[in-house]
């Protein structure tokens, strides 16, 4: 049984993911992390720390070896690392809604202290790509930004949605690290500096990132899923009931390949193989794990995996031994390995006595209701599946629908389909009542979002008396753009808002990517270009129209602009088409955006003029505060009142004030993501190096305050014209 090696308990609480160890003065590792009203603390059990009276860093009243850092806001972040490569030791870096701090604990002093609008919920420091110094990358509002240790912003893009997670990781197997980012719009994405090279849909909010080796990573999604990516396709997940709140990779068993360490909200720390997700080890805490990272902590020259919990405990564990062959827990592991075995024998025991009775039976052919009882189908039995737009009826909306059906007189009993994002839970199971019992079934499904879904499906087939059932598995392919109906064009519908480019493909290769994409109904009989097609989304009642000329030309017309980047990206990859500049115009989207950013430039004048009235009700306070203690002093208790009133009521507009800037604040941040989603939307209209420019030049037009530069770049890809 692995135990640890190390056991501490700091009396600091600890923020959830906000851990890091960082060898500060070069040498000594030492464990820094957030805690409660926007402090960090360092812990360093190599030496007492001296008495400092600087700035920002002072002696924990609790700990002899514990100084605190004062941010002075809730922190969003934290990681250490070399950002400076020449000064020989980590930095220490702290993020919050508003400001970036790279932070040289051992100097006690700033590298930098930056704003940064669009907030840090995540931070990665390394280098990427091809930049040549490394970065500290912060995720926020739809944006990334990376800075090297002068501050300078050396890297910035935007993303779909909100940053919950970043990680580097060297994907592509080039040698250099691409930027792996987790949002909240479900998505995974794989940044080649500025440029997306990946793009995984997952079914929940990504959490947690971190690299394995080579190009597979951990990841962990907001409902308790956990697992191994390697490139675009997943090896292995499980789902807890539990939050995993970090995920750290740590080769535990000494085999040389790493494990994925998870720690769980309900204190149980597990290392899992990075093939199977099978348990190696696992260990519990009484409250709920914050972090695992790992570090030399005793400084020993042997690196532990270090866990620490909410409550301040610290347990730091030693890889397994050679002597320990990889067993890392005791023989109760064993003993569920044959319980466990035990049940499978079980279990396929009674397999074998259904298959022995069935060919007892079979022998007494021909087919007889007796048989049909036991479940045996005639072996010709087919299953064809089907997938369609059902157009509804008065009593029915139009939706998607799944038809199953056998080919002769059997029916379907039940049908069980695992598809990930669709159902809640995942699974669906569909059971007719006995008098519904057909040969054939229709399931409607109904997909969120456009992303292509595997429908696994397991059918359940035998006869009405059957008490036993044939089952049938297979997997069908709900493509992409499966909620949209292809309809009859109507002028009067047709969208304001397209977008219009040039791809030098055959009308008919087109056809066959629509036939991949859409469910066309089976007559449909499209003739060579030109041609026109229309389709009505089942979501929204939206329409699309794909136009294709003579020349090549191909017109999207929809008010929709994710569904029009949706199309051009699907394209694009179908065709394999590297660079494709977008002429686009979505009057009504940028009529908003344009709204948007009047309330950016207001709620920024607002900021600054609250900002400059605080500061001048603070120095009224101080000189309020002197002039009653020299009344005090005076024993002019009169005038000591009145002054104290006074300050009673500069303090309540201070109050009132500091919430108005507040909820400014929030509004700002909102409008913020808004426009940066706007330069990601923009973006994603082109493809390759058009796509990158579109989102430069549209940073460069909003810095400098061009908004109708911004615009021009929008629709036609360049700020030049
Ligand atoms: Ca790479
Ligand atoms: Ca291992």
């Amino acid at each position: 049984m692995l135990l640890p090696v190390f056991t501490l308990k700091l009396r600091h609480k600890i923020n959830p993911r906000m851990v890091a160890v960082g060898r500060y003065d070069g040498i000594h590792p030492c464990l820094a992390a957030a805690t409660q009203a926007g402090k960090v603390f360092i812990h360093n059990p190599h030496k007492r720390t001296q008495p400092v009276s600087a700035s920002r860093v002072w002696q924990s009243p609790l700990e002899s070896d514990v100084s605190l850092l004062n941010i002075n806001q809730a922190v969003s972040c934290l990681t250490a690392g070399v950002l400076n490569p020449e000064l020989g030791y980590d930095t220490l870096l702290v993020g919050t809604q508003t400001n970036l701090l790279a932070y040289d604990v051992y100097n006690n002093s700033d590298l930098f202290y930056r704003e940064v609008a669009d907030g840090a919920n995540a931070i990665v420091l390394g280098t990427l790509g091809d930049i040549s110094s490394p970065l500290a990358i912060i995720g926020g509002n739809c944006a990334l930004q990376g800075f090297d240790y002068k501050g300078n912003d050396l890297f910035w893009t935007v993303t779909g949605d909100n940053v919950q997670s970043l990680a580097l990781c060297d994907f592509d197997g080039d040698g250099k690290k691409e930027l792996l980012v987790g949002s909240e719009d479900f998505d995974i994405r794989v940044f080649k500096e500025d440029e997306i090279v990946a793009e995984m849909t997952e079914i929940e909010k990504i959490t947690s990132l971190c690299p394995m080796y080579g190009s597979r990573f951990g990841y962990a999604l907001s409902n308790g899923t956990v697992g191994v990516y390697d490139k675009t396709s997943r090896y292995w997940r499980i789902k807890s009931k539990n939050h995993a709140v970090s995920i750290h990779a740590f080769d535990l068993n000494s085999d040389g390949v790493c494990e994925l360490i998870t720690g769980w909200s309900n204190g149980k720390v597990d290392a899992r193989s990075d093939r199977t997700g099978e348990v190696i080890f696992k260990d519990n805490f009484p409250s709920a794990v914050a972090a695992v990272v790992e570090g030399d902590y005793r400084m020993d020259g042997r690196t532990q995996l270090i866990c620490c919990s909410v409550d301040g405990e610290i347990r730091g564990y030693l890889p397994g031994t050679a002597e320990m062959r990889g067993n890392l827990m005791d023989t109760s592991v064993e003993q569920d390995l044959i319980r466990e075995l035990s049940q499978k024998k079980q279990n396929l025991l009674l397999e074998l006595r259904n298959y022995e009775e069935n060919a007892k039976a079979d022998s007494s052919s021909p087919l007889s209701e007796a048989d049909g009882h036991r479940g045996i189908i005639p072996a010709n039995t087919k299953l064809h599946t089907a997938l369609s737009v059902n157009l509804g009826s008065e009593v029915q909306a139009a939706h998607t629908e799944l038809c199953i059906s056998t080919s002769n007189d059997t029916i379907i009993r039940a049908v069980l389909i695992f598809a990930e994002g669709i159902f809640l839970g995942e699974s669906h199971v569909v059971h007719p009542s006995i008098h519904n019992l057909s040969s054939s079934i229709r399931i409607p499904v109904s997909p969120p979002k456009d992303v292509p879904v595997d429908l696994h499906l397991k059918v359940f087939v035998g006869y009405r008396s059957s008490t036993q059932f044939h089952v049938f598995e297979l997997t069908r392919q709900l493509p992409r753009f499966s909620t949209y109906a292809l309809t009859s064009p109507d002028a009067a519908s047709e969208p304001l808002s397209y977008v219009n480019f040039v791809i030098a493909e055959r009308a008919q290769r087109v056809v066959m990517w629509l036939s991949q994409n859409f469910l066309l109904p089976e007559d449909i009989n499209i003739q060579n270009a030109p041609f026109q097609v229309c389709f009505t989304s089942l979501r929204n009642g939206g329409q699309l129209y794909i136009k294709i000329r003579l020349n090549g030309e191909i017109t999207i017309n929809t008010d929709d602009i994710d569904l029009a980047g949706d199309v051009i990206q699907s394209m694009a990859s179908y065709f394999a088409i590297e660079d494709l500049q977008v002429e686009a115009n979505f009057p009504i989207y940028f009529e908003e955006l344009r709204k948007v950013l009047v309330k950016v430039d207001e709620y920024h004048s607002v900021h600054q003029k609250l900002s400059a009235d605080m500061a001048d009700n603070s120095n009224l306070i101080r000189s309020l505060l002197v002039r009653a203690e020299d009344a005090r002093l005076m024993r002019d208790m009169k005038t000591m009142k009145r002054r104290y009133m006074e300050l009673y009521d500069v303090n309540k507009d201070l109050l009132n004030e500091y919430k108005i800037r507040c909820n400014n604040h929030t509004e700002l941040l909102g409008n913020l993501k808004a426009v940066n989603q706007a330069i990601q939307r923009a973006g994603r209209l082109r493809v390759g190096k058009p796509k990158n420019q579109v989102i430069t030049a549209c940073r460069d037009a909003i810095r400098s305050n061009n908004i109708n530069t911004l615009f021009r770049i929008m629709r036609v890809g360049t700020a030049s014209s």
